[in-house]
């Protein structure tokens, strides 16, 4: 990213519009009304051949004409003009291109896309889009797009992937009092992507939090390592996360909305606070961009009312802040502001009697004591009470507490007068929305910020080099054989490397030599077919086990070739493996992917039924640290089975994670090689006892 390239085309100084037009209601006029009304200052130079004057300035027929510098120009003429405009805007020293015009890769012209971006390249030009509505900044008093106007002032920034999105949010920040200072629209990223404006909004004086509606990203990684960096927060909504909503939004931007799950992943690495919708998005947003972080798990809620009060306190147990009662001295001290019969544990409930004075002093306190570590207060309208004055009660409350650095929000629950209150708050920089839910979740927002900052990794990896080497060598040898899937013992010769535990295994070539091997591995015995071409080896009646005798591996050898040859007469048999057999212990399954967004992916869940029918797994992107692959085993819904459910001793969970990531420090070395693997299953014993590779596979990157 460099950030004077994406000032100058964000930010710019002088704008020329490529395709401007003087007839009312084209882009190429509403671009430059735009621009007027919005109040920009800089110099703006309309381009179109066949017009003298649009809107009373100066038009020139082309770019090249335009006395002195062009920092950023906007481009609303057709898709197959480009090249050409590209290119003068290139030779005039332009700096980035905000290219509103659509017909590109998003509907089948991929080849017009790259020609611009080839181009833009041999000039060191950025180009945001095509196919968006443009880019609009507060700070800089510049529309530079078609939507209706710019938004209510604020700190947060949005970059959104959908257009229209940002029209339909556009002129909604000014009833649902939601500033921001810039709103992105970012279209099909051919070139600055998410990753980018995350990088530059980290330097933006004006943006204190990152609001993303993201449909799809190609550059998974380079998003990961951008947030991870990002000293401001940064909420996400992911569209596309039901299958027919993922095919909708693959369509509509032409890239590709990776599994949900992997993304939810991605997030959590990256650091990113994620937003279930719309109207969470934008109340997430507002919280984090005008409240500090909730740095401990302490929430007091304050109430006039018991109803809210539940409600509330149901909210902070479902969004992970559950609710402590208050030590004594604080519910002491707050008891002075209530009747009798108010309730001073948590929620403080001062009673539908509560008035300004009440609500000032046990805001007051609890904002500044200790124990408090974020505080929501909340308000139903009473006939005794007025609403905008237990709003200033509320904020002189705070400004008097002494105290910064710690987040409040507020739930007005009332009329009219209750929501003007409550904009009111909110340009006075304390986020309030109607519902005492919403405001507990703004509250848990906070809190999951604080949070993700703690388990923040830096990402950095350290795997055993002997450990490739072997891995590479065994690679050489399948490939040299023309073959990309290795056979199981060549898997666990890979896995063992890189430190897993897997069952010892040779290959046997006849009937005499399964029996020699066996009686060396030792009793009981399980034999497998050992074919490139038959990878699903129970399926084909390849796998005998619990075998006990010299006579057992003969007719088991004899028993599985036939098989095999039944199954597929001309398959390419190495041979059979006899392996030891692992004493049975909880299934489960390692798997790997290589995402087309985020690159190589570990995934783990519990085998058997559980992962077929449940789907019960959890993904990392690579690489990622023990703490993190522990964190995985307590994701599952099956966590409490590996925990030790009714009566069974628990699981050794310290190997298991010890092993995810081994098994992910293995995905991430060989990612150039390993196109797909699983450890499928792995048997876990009880605590102390460690767990057995008992089945692996590899499939290899067609090179
Ligand atoms: P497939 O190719 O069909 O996945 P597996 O190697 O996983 O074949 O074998 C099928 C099943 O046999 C496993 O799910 C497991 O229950 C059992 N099994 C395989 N190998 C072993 C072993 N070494 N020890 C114990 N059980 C095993
Ligand atoms: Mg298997």
């Amino acid at each position: 990213m460099d950030k004077n390239v994406l000032d100058k085309m964000l930010r710019p100084k002088t704008v020329a519009v490529v395709g401007a037009s003087a007839t009312p209601g084209k882009i190429g006029y509403t671009v430059i009304n735009n621009l007027i009304k919005g109040g920009y200052t800089g110099k703006i130079y309309p381009i179109n051949p066949t017009c003298t004057e649009i809107l009373g300035l100066k038009c020139y027929p082309s770019i090249s004409e335009v006395p002195g510098e062009v920092d950023s120009a906007i481009i609303t003429i057709p898709a197959k003009a480009m090249a050409e405009v590209t290119e003068a805007c290139g030779k005039k020293g332009v700096k980035g291109l905000i290219v509103i015009t659509s017909g590109f890769s998003e509907s089948g012209r991929k080849d017009l896309e790259d020609e611009m971006l080839e181009i833009a390249a041999k000039y060191k030009m950025r180009i945001l889009g095509p196919n968006i509505v443009g880019s609009l900044s507060n700070s800089d008093k510049f529309n530079g797009s078609f939507a209706p106007g710019l938004p209510l002032p604020g700190k947060a920034s949005l970059v959104t992937q959908s257009g229209a999105l940002l029209i339909a949010i556009d002129m909604a920040t000014y009833t649902r009092k939601i500033g921001f200072d810039k709103l992105i629209s970012i279209g099909n990223m051919a070139d600055v992507d998410f990753a980018d404006l995350i990088e530059w909004f980290d330097e933006d004086d004006n943006t204190t939090c990152v609001s993303l509606y993201i449909e799809g990203m190609k550059n998974g990684r380079k998003f990961i390592d951008a947030a991870r960096k990002s000293s401001k927060p940064i909420v996400a909504l992911k569209s596309g996360v039901s299958a027919h909503g993922s095919a909708a939004a693959a369509s509509h931007t032409g890239s590709l909305a990776g599994a949900a799950k992997i993304y939810n992943s991605a997030f959590k690495q990256a650091g990113v606070i994620q937003a279930q919708d719309l109207n969470d998005l934008f109340n997430r947003t507002l919280t984090l961009s005008q409240q500090p972080p909730m740095k401990g798990e302490n929430l007091l809620i304050l109430t006039n009312g018991g109803g809210v009060g539940v409600l509330a306190t149901d909210a902070a147990e479902k969004y992970g802040i559950p609710l402590h009662f208050a030590p004594a001295d604080v519910q002491t001290e707050l008891k002075k502001h209530m009747p009798e019969f108010g309730s001073a544990k948590n929620p403080v409930d001062m009673t539908g009697m509560a008035g300004n004075d009440w609500y000032y002093q046990t805001t007051k306190f609890s904002y500044a004591h200790d124990w408090t570590d974020g505080l929501v207060v909340l308000y139903c309208e009473t006939a005794m009470t007025n609403p905008f004055e237990i709003a200033k009660s509320i904020k002189q409350a705070v400004d008097d507490s002494g105290v910064t650095g710690k987040p409040i929000t507020v739930s007005f629950v009332g009329g009219e007068k209750s929501d003007q209150a409550m904009g009111w708050l909110v340009e006075n920089g304390i986020p309030a929305f109607g519902g005492p839910d919403i405001a507990v979740n703004a509250m848990a927002a906070l809190r999951e910020y604080a949070r993700l900052q703690e388990n923040k990794s830096d990402g950095a990896y350290n795997c055993d080099e002997s450990a490739k080497k072997t891995a590479l060598a065994i690679f050489a040898q399948a490939r040299a054989e023309k073959r990309d899937s290795l056979t199981e013992i060549e898997a666990k010769e890979v896995f063992k490397a890189y430190g897993m535990p897997v069952t010892k295994i040779a290959l046997a070539k006849s009937e005499d030599e399964a029996v020699a091997l066996g009686n060396k591995i030792g009793f009981p015995l399980v034999l497998k077919i050992v074919s490139p071409d038959i990878l699903h080896k129970s399926d084909a009646g390849g796998v005998k086990v619990n075998i006990k005798d010299d006579a057992g591996i003969r007719e088991a050898y004899q028993t599985i070739l036939k098989n095999a040859k039944a199954y597929k007469a001309d398959a390419n048999i190495h041979g059979i493996a006899i392996q030891e057999m692992a004493p049975w212990g909880t299934e489960v399954i390692l798997g790997s992917v290589n995402d087309a967004a985020f690159g190589p992916t570990v995934m783990f869940g519990l085998g058997g039924i559980f992962v077929e029918v449940l789907k019960d797994v959890t993904f990392r992107v690579t690489p990622f640290t023990k703490s993190e692959a522990a964190e995985m085993i307590g994701e599952i819904k099956g966590a409490a089975i590996l925990a030790g459910a009714r009566g069974e001793k628990p699981k050794d969970r310290a190997m298991l994670a010890e092993t995810i990531y081994n098994y992910s420090c293995m995905i991430h070395d060989l990612d150039d090689e390993i196109k797909e693997s699983d450890a499928n299953p792995v048997l876990v014993y009880e605590d102390g006892q460690g767990l057995k590779v008992a089945d692996a596979r590899i499939i290899l990157k067609a090179k």
